[in-house]
Order: C-alpha cells, then structure tokens, then sequence
C-alpha cells in the first residue's frame, strides 16, 4: 500500500501526509501482500488526515509452521491533548501450515490525533503450562517531527537570519517538519570567519571546520547547529560537511534566503537534484523558481528517517 490507498479511501485532499511501514515480527507480521521467507514484502499505511483524524490499513499475518496460534494486533490513537482511544483489537488463527492473513483497517474517531501505536502479540494454546501471550512488537508513528536548530553568528549574513529561518520553517512545513530556534550565540572567532571548507564533500572536513564545529555549546546530541560565517575557501554559498557526531553547516554572507534550509536538508541527509522548483536543486538556491521550493515524497521520507528529526 502506498498513498495512493490513503487517496483512493480518503481524498487526495483530505491527506497532510503518509507513512509507509512493515512490521516483522517473527511469527506475527504486519504489511501487506506478498509474504515471502517470513516477512511481509509490501506495506501497511498511516494515513495522516487533514481534519485531525488518522487511519491504519494494511494486513496482519500469522506465519507459524508448528502448533497453531493467534495472531493479534492492537491499535491505539493519541489525541493532541494526550488522551488515548480505547484499544481496538483484531485477530486472526492459524493452525500451522501456509501463512494467513486478514485485512486491517482502523480509522480514529473524530478530533486531532498526533500518534497512533501498533502492537503485535501472539497467542499460543495451552500446552500444560497455560496459554502463552507475547508481545512481538511495538511501534510508534506521530504526525509531526521536529529540528532543533542552534544558530552561532560570527558575520551576520546580507540576507538576515530571521528570514533565513522563517524561509527554512516554510519549506519544511509542507513535510509536516517544525524548525524550533532552540539558541542563538555570537561567537567571537575571527579565524574561523573566512572558513577553509575544501572540498566541502560528505565525511570530509578540514581543521578548521573541525575546530568551529566543536562550538556545541547548549546543543544536544542530535540537534543541529548553523554557523554563519564571512566566506568560505572555495567560496560557496554554504557547505554541510561536518565532523561525525557533530550535524551542522556553515552558510555565508552571500547566501540566498534558501540556503540555510538547502544546507540542512544536506545535513539530514538529502543530495542534489537537477530542478529548480526543488529545495535541493544543485544549479544554486538563487536560481529556485517557485518559492517556497518544494520536497519531493522520497525527500520528506528521508527526513522523517533521519535521527536528527524528533518526533513530537
Ligand atoms: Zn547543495
């Protein structure tokens, strides 16, 4: 299943976003058609619904070969406000042999719903020391993810960083992704100000942007921090290499409103593309057509796959 399911149930505008997943399990699995080797080979859907609500569909398996057993999956929905629906249980048995499976699908009732929790659990018969239940497996989805951005000025940029954030916050709203300010600093380090970047490739960093990317001050281990510094060596608007363990870019005076927000996505892990209406177009963020750029699927994917994304 992919978005087209959640258009074909929902409306294609009544959709904020989808989340695509399989869950294996073992013994008790969750996706969808086929079933291959004692996994699911296709996948279940969150359906994000404009109106608050969200839905669940895909399939439950029960694949045991041996004694006979039920599979079981729970569904339970988070309002904004914290409270959880009551557990909406499904089950399906299998007496050992081919896999067998049935269709799930759980729509919330009405209000605003930020996170739905699946769990898995398999039910064996009684063998004489009473029946065995197990829980196989617990995932979490949310709605919304979050960056926790650190901003460290050593030369304010000609294109000031307020609008630089606010641009960054446009862009990544449309990935249902909030820029939160968690600090911003001076830093007094004139050295740095004219920074050596070459060659400015992932995994790569000089000395000098080990020593300016070691200023973490108040920065968590998965928060991000942008440098704004004179210029760069080769000059550039902005570079997102960064030394393991320490997410961030520099982005220079020159730079484009888009540039920060474009340095990030390098930063969560997003590459070049060869099209202008794009965030990550490699021709330049000067040269972006349609404002605010835009993030494809497989981008927005990406984002909420990265570490450096928190859900909320
Ligand atoms: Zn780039």
């Amino acid at each position: 299943m992919d978005r087209n399911d959640c258009i074909r149930r929902f409306g294609a505008n009544n959709i904020s976003r989808v989340q695509t997943f399989r869950i294996n399990a073992g013994e008790v699995d969750f996706g969808d058609l086929g079933h291959a080797l004692g996994a699911p080979q296709g996948n279940a859907v969150i359906c994000w619904l404009t109106n608050g609500r969200v839905a669940v569909m895909g399939k439950l398996f029960s694949d045991n070969f041996g004694d006979p057993q039920t599979a079981t999956i729970e569904i339970r929905f988070r309002r904004s406000g914290g409270q959880v629906t009551n557990l909406t249980t499904r089950s399906l048995t299998s007496q050992g042999g081919p896999v067998s499976w049935r269709d799930i699908e759980r729509v919330s009732p009405a209000g605003d719903f930020r996170e739905v929790r699946i769990r898995l659990k398999q039910f064996l018969p009684d063998t004489g020391l009473g029946p065995v239940s197990s829980v196989l497996a617990t995932r979490t989805f949310r709605r919304r993810e979050v960056i926790r951005l650190h901003i460290k000025v050593l030369s304010n940029p000609i294109v000031n960083v307020d609008t630089m954030v606010d641009s960054m916050r446009q862009v990544y709203a449309s990935a249902d992704v909030d820029v939160e300010l968690a600090s911003r600093e001076n830093l007094n380090l004139p050295a740095f100000d004219d920074l050596d970047v070459d060659p400015c490739v992932r995994g790569l960093t000089s000395e000098e942007q080990d020593r300016l990317f070691a200023n973490r001050n108040s920065v968590g281990a998965n928060e991000v921090v942008a440098y704004f510094v004179r210029s760069t060596d080769p000059p550039l608007n902005g570079c997102a290499a960064h030394p393991a363990g320490r997410p961030g870019a520099v982005v220079t005076s020159g730079a484009t409103r888009w540039t920060l927000a474009h340095e990030i996505g390098h930063v969560l892990g997003l590459n070049h593309v060869d099209n202008n209406a794009r965030l990550m177009t490699g021709n330049g963020t000067s040269r972006i057509t349609n404002p605010p750029p835009n993030l494809s699927v497989s981008e927005i994917e990406a984002i909420f796959a990265s570490t450096l994304t928190i859900s909320v």
